[in-house]
């Protein structure tokens, strides 16, 4: 059981533990997950020091320890007796803390710290408040008159959409972003699932944030954010969530799920988003910027192979994650979302592979990712007669981490799912070449309805 003398030696955060690659282990895993409670309560200690010297007061750490002494000992009885006995811990927390000094020499001099752990630098903010004369007059002037309407239409469009997406009796899935890597109009990653009100986000690539607001999702409700990788095309924006989603009147913290390194990731956005969060405070005050809300908390995904790992559960509504293929980048996650007995799956990228083909199974929606082999090779062939070894060399690698058209078709009539939205297609088309290239390829070998997704296209799936 973990004591209070070793909750002292855990004082200082631990901003990211690597899981051994072991990690399948039961010690290793009780041990991993002793480890990262460890790495919060020392954030959680940190932080508390870190209001205490502003203040000038004492720090008054006892929330954080009876908090983490709980998760602690949780993880030791949910291994098992004797499994990953607190004995020998102290040794390796004391080697964190021996190589973190240098972050309590940045916390002394005023730094803040990230819900991770992560510790981010103090920075200069005005204390001379911003003047803000009135400016309404009585009765509202010509120009008032003239924008109100505008503003109030606008308002109840976004108004109109929130009850839409919001409503518990359907699930409705919101393809945010449709892009690639690849030039092109679309935004990147980004699909929203909206299931018994939570607010569900499956990537969020370049573009993704403003593609949410042009369509007016309702961001201050967003409750997590899934990731299926970290290519840039799928974790670029994710900064601009959770900022944006804070800024919009968001009041929770923001999970953020994937696999490992997650922490490290969100480790980076907290620390480039840190210095927003302070100067917003700052301006506009705690009551209208809650603090400690901008910043996300990592939640890793572990164990997730092709029979999936539930990693989220609230309100009837789960998230399955399944390891995919799209090697070498690993792990790779595809998601599967359940409510009321009907199912949405997003594959992530990734070629055609059992935990892509379990998550699909029975599937009301497969939300997947898909290549164009007959293309990108015959642009391969195309840049090997120009002579362009380097892009021809891309061209190669590509088509061996994403499904090809027919194989998805395929796998998806296997599976017997309902409806297949394609997206993330590879190469980014346009007009009468998407029917051609993928959608006619495709329902070739699929029987159900196909839907080669834009930005901002909805499927609704009513609820029974
Ligand atoms: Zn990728
Ligand atoms: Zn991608």
């Amino acid at each position: 059981m973990l004591t209070n003398g070793l909750l002292a030696l855990a004082f200082i955060a631990v901003p990211a533990f690597a899981i051994p690659a072991n990690a399948a282990d039961p010690t290793v895993k009780c041990e991993s997950g002793k480890l990262k409670e460890a790495s919060k309560y020392g954030a959680c200690r940190l932080k508390t020091e870190a209001k205490a010297v502003n203040k000038g007061a004492a720090a008054n750490f006892s929330r954080c320890e009876l908090k983490f002494a709980d998760k602690w000992n949780k993880v030791e009885s949910k291994a098992g007796p004797g499994v990953c006995p607190t004995e020998g811990d102290a040794v390796s927390i004391d080697d964190r803390i021996t190589s973190d000094t240098d972050e309590i020499a940045t916390l002394l001099a005023g730094g803040t710290v990230a819900p991770s752990g992560c510790v981010i630098p103090a920075v200069p903010v005005g204390t001379t408040p911003v003047a803000t004369p009135a400016v309404c007059s009585d009765p509202p002037s010509p120009l008032e008159d003239a924008i109100a309407p505008a503003i109030a239409a606008a308002q109840a469009a976004a108004d109109m959409t929130r009850a839409e997406l919001l409503d518990p009796t359907v699930i409705t899935v919101v393809t945010c972003g449709t892009g690639t890597p690849l030039p092109s109009d679309r935004a990147q990653a980004c699909t929203a699932v909206f299931a018994n009100g939570k607010f569900l986000l499956f990537d969020a690539g370049d573009g993704a944030q403003r593609s949410m607001e042009n369509l007016d999702l309702p961001l201050d409700a967003l409750t997590a954010v899934f990731l299926t990788h970290f290519h840039s095309d799928h974790i670029a924006d994710v900064g601009e969530v959770m900022s944006r989603s804070w800024i919009l009147g968001r009041t929770s913290t923001l999970p953020i799920y994937g696999s490992e390194p997650i922490e490290r990731v969100v480790d980076g956005f907290n620390l480039i988003y840190g210095t927003d969060e302070v100067y917003r405070i700052a301006h506009h005050g705690e009551a209208i910027m809650p603090p400690d809300t901008l910043l996300a908390e990592a939640h890793e995904v572990i164990g997730a192979d092709e029979d999936g790992v539930v990693v989220f559960s609230e309100d009837g509504v789960t998230v399955t994650a399944y390891g995919v293929d799209h090697s070498p980048v690993e792990p790779a996650l595809g998601y599967r979302v359940d409510y009321a007995g009907k199912s949405v799956v997003i594959s992530g990228d990734t070629i055609d592979t059992p935990g892509l083909q379990n998550a699909s199974l029975g599937a009301d929606v497969l939300v997947s990712e898909v290549m164009s082999y007959l293309l990108i090779e015959t642009t391969e062939c195309v840049l090997e007669d120009l002579g362009d070894t380097r892009n021809e060399g891309i061209f190669k690698d590509i088509r061996t981490y994403h499904i090809d058209v027919a194989a998805l078709g395929a796998m998806a009539e296997t599976a017997g799912v309902d409806t297949l939205v394609l997206t993330h297609m590879v190469p980014s088309l346009t007009g009468f070449l998407v029917d051609g290239f993928f959608t006619t390829p495709v329902s070739a070998a699929f029987s159900g309805t196909v839907l080669a997704a834009e930005d901002g296209d909805r499927v609704t799936i009513p609820l029974p």
